[in-house]
């Protein structure tokens, strides 16, 4: 069976009920009596994902795997949105799908740990020294940050989609300032 809570209801901040898949809402309390229910029982097998869901939607929009192989949907979105290695100012093919935080050290098997890089950078990455932080920045694309053995840090942002562009916004005060400069020119 599965269960989706959030991280609050889990550990106890919230009483925002919990959704039982095929029966429907369960309260809170009942859900995390549920949870530690399973965690408790030897003869469980409980396991735990994150999901991902929109901050202003609520729209869950990804799932972590506990695969150390990226799955193939996710390997190709990925390859789709980094397009190119995604070493500062390397731009090889994409040979490689890593996890910026390696595996081994828990990071996790998802849209936001998972690089696509060329293969001469992925054995680089691997040296001491190196480190990648990945993130989502405050316009929502995902972004990295290399640190390199000499303590340098450079950040790496995947590409907007083809045919995007950066949307200004733009004050009415600065349209009307524009309005009235033209106003003068054209005098
Ligand atoms: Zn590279």
């Amino acid at each position: 069976m599965n269960l989706v809570l959030s991280d609050e209801t889990l550990l106890g901040g919230s009483n925002a009920p919990a959704d039982l898949c095929g029966y429907g809402p369960v309260p809170a309390a009942i859900a995390r009596e549920l949870v530690s229910g399973a965690v408790d029982d030897e003869r469980s097998r409980a396991t735990i994902r994150r999901l991902y869901a929109r901050p202003a939607t609520g729209a869950l929009v990804a799932m972590e795997s506990r695969a150390r192989l990226f799955p193939r949907g996710l390997a190709a979105f990925i390859r789709l949105r980094d397009q190119r290695c995604r070493t500062p100012y390397c731009d090889a093919p994409i040979r490689h799908l890593d996890h910026a935080r390696p595996w081994v050290a828990g990071g996790a098997t998802d849209v936001g740990n998972g690089l696509g890089l060329c293969e001469r950078c992925n054995y680089v990455k691997e040296v001491t020294g190196w480190s990648v932080r990945p993130e989502v920045d405050e316009k929502c694309s995902h972004a990295a940050e290399f640190t390199t053995p000499t303590g340098m840090t450079y950040r790496s942002g995947a590409p907007p989609m083809p045919g995007w562009s950066v949307r200004l916004e733009i004050s009415e005060m600065e349209i009307a300032v524009q309005m009235a400069c033209s106003g003068l020119h054209a005098a």
